[in-house]
């Protein structure tokens, strides 16, 4: 039987009991809270981050969403324009998700981290750093951002300089006078390399492993989000894949990262193949002297608190029916990419799959 509207806010020392645990309190955790409440199930979110707004909290200041506000909006509510802006920075959507989480009464338990998910007979339990919850279903979106991903190139571990991953990253001041080494051709890449390019006092270079694939000025993530969802619907309708978004290309021209390309200032290198004490090295014998590093190398999924369930699988994924755990039906996961449903892993996409896996829960707990 289902629990009452509204949800469990019990003490976890006494190892409370609800519906369901969302793991994570970014965008994901909160669009499926929203529809977690609409089927009226009792849960409960637990959040790693002091405060509102996941991963997005800590971005870089001049980062801006590759879609307008409109396009980069939750179930139920519209992100504001921001005033000024056509693409909101990562404050906005911080200040949106503070909101989002404050008006539909979402039950957020911030600065808990949740340990370990175990089978409990028939319950899941999830053992966090403040307690223990006893759930008969468990989402997991916990994101990418607490996994950053770096390759394993020849010297990384002898070079002398600073090597940082893009959640490190914030400002140019931070490089003034250096030289810096920008690896990878998404859009982090992209716009870190042109945020530093821009600023006139750093000596940028930009390294991706095949040429930059820009998409045409006049495409944004609006039209990423199409591309996925004709993807989504010619899967569903057994139609071959039509590539989704990767046919697009893989960097949104937004005006920063534009303009930088437009001025010559933003050109790519190809990957260099190793690193040395002083700098970076490529095939040919070229080399290039840096102060610092930054890799924009993407993510892996924070999934290390479902390993006691032992479901993980090719890539270091667990594979999925839709949301579901595919060996474990009260297990789903939201966010992280697109193996979790089209576009899970953007603004405007999880509202979709948090809906789907809300219902599946709701059924789940009927029968
Ligand atoms: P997160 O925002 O990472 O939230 C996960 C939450 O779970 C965090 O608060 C974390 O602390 C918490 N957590 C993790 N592990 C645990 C645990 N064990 N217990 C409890 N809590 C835990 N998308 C767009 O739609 N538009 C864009 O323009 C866009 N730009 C992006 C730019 C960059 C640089 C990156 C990296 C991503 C971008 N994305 C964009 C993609 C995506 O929207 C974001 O990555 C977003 O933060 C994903 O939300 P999430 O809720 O899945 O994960």
């Amino acid at each position: 039987m289902r629990g009452n509207r509204g949800a469990h806010r019990g003490s976890p020392d006494s190892g409370s009991v609800t519906d369901v645990v969302v793991v994570g309190g970014g965008q994901a955790g909160l669009a499926v809270g929203y529809h977690l409440r609409r089927q009226g199930l009792d849960f409960v979110i637990l959040d790693a981050e002091a405060g509102p707004g996941g991963a997005w909290q800590h971005m870089w200041a001049s980062l801006r969403l590759f879609s307008p506000a409109d396009h980069s909006s939750l179930p139920g509510r519209l992100m504001p324009i921001q005033s000024g802006h056509t693409y909101p920075d990562a404050a906005h959507v911080v200040d949106y998700l503070a909101d989002y989480e404050k008006r539909y009464d979402l039950p957020v338990q911030h600065g808990t981290r949740a340990e370990a998910v175990h089978r409990d007979g028939d319950r899941l339990l999830v053992e966090a750093d403040s307690g223990a919850w006893r759930a008969k279903a468990v989402i997991s979106a916990a994101g990418t951002w607490s996994r950053p991903f770096v390759p394993a190139l020849p010297g990384r571990g002898v070079f002398a300089g600073r090597q940082l991953h893009t959640v490190n990253y914030r400002r140019p001041a931070d490089f003034a006078g250096q030289r810096v080494i920008v690896v990878g051709g998404g859009n982090s890449g992209a716009q870190i390399a042109a945020d530093l390019a821009l600023d006139g006092d750093v000596d940028v270079t930009w390294t991706t492993q095949r040429p930059p694939r820009f998409l045409a000025d006049d495409i944004d993530g609006r039209a990423l989000f199409d591309a996925a969802t004709a993807r989504r619907r010619a899967l569903d309708a057994g139609r071959d894949d039509t590539g989704g978004v990767a046919s697009l290309g893989d960097i949104v021209a937004v005006p920063p990262v534009r303009e930088a390309r437009d001025s010559g200032r933003l050109k790519a290198s190809p990957m260099f193949e190793r690193l040395d004490r002083d700098g970076v090295r490529w095939a040919d014998g070229t080399r290039a002297s840096a102060d610092a590093v930054i890799w924009c190398t993407g993510f892996r999924p924070a999934l290390t608190h479902l390993a006691p369930l032992g479901l993980r699988g090719r890539r270091g994924h667990i594979t999925t029916v839709g949301t579901r755990a595919a060996d474990e039906p009260r297990l789903h996961l939201l966010g992280y990419g697109d193996w979790t449903g089209p576009a899970s892993a953007t603004l405007i996409g999880v509202g979709r799959p948090a809906r789907d896996a809300a219902r599946e829960i709701a059924d789940l707990l009927d029968a």
